[in-house]
């Protein structure tokens, strides 16, 4: 079986629909063809100020939230990456190998630091691309399921782990983007010109999935759409519109076609109420399968101590390889 490796990071308490449609339905499918690893990435989470006792929290309702939404710890390997010391290790190896001009071209480090200014950034915050290379190249992943803003993150994966081969001979495998066209990049509910996320959104642009239903569903009804009244799929010029034909389709796995026929000659106001309706019938369950895991800390613990012993003995063997190809001594 090919592998697949991804992350989420805990930096709120909720995922966000875009992490939802863009990044773990596709965890949840990888399941059936892959030997999936999945992670909560503490690690990447503080290369921005936490609160230790949110980053806590946050850690174990991320894992409860990856288990409600459909991962099955019998199909895949569920952990926490701060239990698995070899990313540490294997990413200061990275940070080695990296140019500082390739790494000051991340995109996300641009955007991310943009706000309070690129000096009170956190230097971890410019190198968590070489930790995520770090991530991935442990597992000898395959296939990286993640949203468009990762992609330049995967390539310099590629980059890195070519190099290293070519230098230290060949140690890791080359993975690739698995990333699913439609749903690469959900938008702002509030902006739809920027994707929806748990760090730059408003929170009115912001669809948690464990809002209140209420809440969705005002969100919902008061989305940017625009001055026309036609439902139609054009998202250069309508952009709001297409975003929530985007997210409709995805959930009931109706086509847009499908949709466009149905909302013929009906307004926006009858669009936003039934996916409000779907939403909630989406997040209800959800919700509460998310608690009956926050509920039960035994089996969660015991899931999770289960990730990071299967998941070591993967990483451990690529990490003492690249420290073998490098010339470090190894401890007797
Ligand atoms: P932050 O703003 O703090 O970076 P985030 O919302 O981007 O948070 P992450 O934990 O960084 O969330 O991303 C987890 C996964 O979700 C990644 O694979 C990412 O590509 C994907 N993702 C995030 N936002 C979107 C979005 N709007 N549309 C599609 N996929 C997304
Ligand atoms: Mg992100």
């Amino acid at each position: 079986r090919p592998r697949a490796l991804s992350g989420i990071q805990p930096t709120s308490g909720s995922f966000h629909l875009g992490n939802y449609l863009g990044a773990i339905r596709q965890y949840v499918a990888l399941q059936e063809t892959h030997d999936a690893f999945y992670m909560v990435v503490d690690l990447h989470a503080i290369t921005m100020p936490q609160d230790p006792k949110d980053l806590r929290a946050n850690t174990r309702l991320s894992a409860a939230q990856l288990l409600a939404a459909g991962l099955d710890p019998e199909r895949c390997t569920l952990f926490i990456q701060s239990h698995v010391p070899e990313h540490a290790q294997l990413g200061w190896v990275m940070n080695c190998i990296t140019g500082f001009g390739e790494a000051s071209r991340m995109t996300q480090f641009k955007d991310k630091s943009a706000k309070g200014g690129v000096n009170s950034a956190s230097v971890g915050l410019f190198t968590y691309p070489i930790l995520q290379v770090a991530d991935i190249l442990l597992y000898q992943a395959n296939a990286v399921p993640v949203g468009e803003d990762q992609r330049q993150h995967i390539e310099l994966t590629r980059d890195l782990a070519e190099r290293f081969n070519s230098r230290f001979g060949r140690t890791f495998t080359l993975p690739a983007a698995h990333i699913v066209k439609e749903v690469a990049k959900i938008y702002d509910l509030q902006d739809p010109a920027i994707k929806m996320s748990k760090s730059a959104s408003s929170p009115k642009g912001l669809i948690n999935l464990l809002d209140e239903p209420k809440v969705t569903e005002k969100k919902i009804k008061s989305a940017v759409t625009d001055t026309e009244a036609e439902i139609r799929f054009d998202s250069e010029k309508k952009p709001g519109v297409s975003n929530l034909l985007t997210i409709y389709s995805t959930l009931t796995g109706e086509t847009i076609a499908e949709l466009e026929a149905r909302y013929e000659g009906k307004g926006y106001g009858a669009l936003k109420t039934d996916l409000a309706g779907v939403m909630v019938d989406f997040v209800t369950p959800f919700k509460k399968r998310t608690q009956e895991y926050l509920d039960d800390p035994e089996t969660l613990d015991s899931i999770l101590a289960k990730g990071a012993e299967k998941a070591r003995a993967v990483a451990a063997e690529t990490l003492a390889q690249a420290y073998d190809r490098l010339g470090l001594l190894p401890a007797k």
